[in-house]
């Protein structure tokens, strides 16, 4: 079957959508990117997107920092995603992409004067982090300051950065790398926020410790409160702190809510995933795939059936 992206204003076969060399965005890393989940449901034979508006709000929102102007509202993003999905008719767990870029064919490091555009693709997409008791490393890399590149935004040039700590991790036989922020706090992993269970409650890095602000750390962050009755404290997470917790858990589009069981080989708890994070991670799946009728503002229906 063949599968569409909306590319230069209209939908192609992904085969066709095709980029020049000289294309800004590629060279200078002067692009934005969403990833957005779209959740099979097979007992309703639907198709859950999740959290479009804010994914696409965000977008919106970097796109203002990096001098992008977007030549679709939300609201057409929105649509714009649902015609794709349809036009793709994917049956399983699918990631959306959507990338806002600089895409004129002019050379020279700068973010003004510079004509930008907007494509999205879809493809097939089972688990990120394949694992229910992940084993983790600090970093030697750190997030960057504000001041180097702001890191609450999803720019192609920064994940450079992510893609450092990423590989060492694998290289040195870990799931995945957690980063610490420039004056040395917990800050978040290569593609994901990070939680931590201290007696009984949960912590995660605050705005202010270089993280993205990831819209599965706000969903999580609300389905403890609102069904668990667990606040979330957002305050600076010394390292040593990642060693003592009780529970810790990586929250993230791709990597949905994936249990850690081991850092830097300091097991947490008994090594599995504990009892708040099973919650969590239960009641996360059942919202994301549309089975909780008070979290369906959240599911945007891909083929109507439902
Ligand atoms: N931090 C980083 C660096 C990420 O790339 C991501 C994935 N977008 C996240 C956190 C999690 O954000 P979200 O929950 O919005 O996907």
């Amino acid at each position: 079957m063949t599968s569409y992206a909306f590319f230069q204003k209209k939908f192609v076969p992904l085969s066709e959508a095709k980029l020049g060399i000289m294309t800004n965005s590629l060279h200078y890393g002067t692009a934005l990117f969403e990833g957005i989940r779209g959740n099979w449901n097979a007992d309703q034979d639907e198709m859950y997107l999740f959290r479009l508006r804010e994914h696409f709000e965000r977008m919106h929102t970097g796109a203002r920092l990096l001098k992008i102007v977007i030549p679709y509202s939300v609201d057409e993003m929105i649509n714009l995603t649902i015609e794709l999905m349809r036009k793709n008719g994917l049956k399983e767990d699918t990631y959306v992409r959507p990338l806002a870029y600089k895409s004129t064919e002019q050379m020279g490091v700068r973010l003004h004067n510079l004509d930008a555009d907007f494509f999205m693709f879809c493809m097939p997409w089972g688990r990120y982090l394949d694992t229910d008791s992940g084993r983790c490393c600090v970093s030697t890399w750190r997030r960057p300051s504000d001041n180097t590149i702001p890191p609450q935004i999803k720019a192609t040039g920064l994940y450079l950065n992510n893609a450092l700590a990423k590989t060492e991790a694998i290289e040195n036989g870990f799931d995945e790398g957690i980063m610490l922020s420039p004056d040395g706090y917990v800050s978040e992993g290569s593609g994901e926020n990070i939680f931590l269970v201290i007696n009984g409650k949960l912590h995660t890095p605050a705005v202010h410790n270089s993280i993205l602000v990831g819209i599965t750390r706000d969903t999580v962050m609300k389905l403890a409160k609102e069904e668990l009755g667990i606040e979330t404290v957002e305050r600076s997470i010394a390292r040593g702190e990642l060693y003592t917790a009780q529970e810790c858990f990586l929250t993230g589009t791709a990597a949905h809510l994936t249990p850690i069981g081991e850092i830097d080989g300091r097991t947490l708890g008994d090594g599995q995933a504990g009892p708040i994070t099973s919650q969590l991670k239960k009641l996360y799946f059942d919202t994301i795939q549309g089975r909780l009728p008070k979290y369906m503002d959240w599911c945007t229906p891909v083929y109507g059936k439902a």
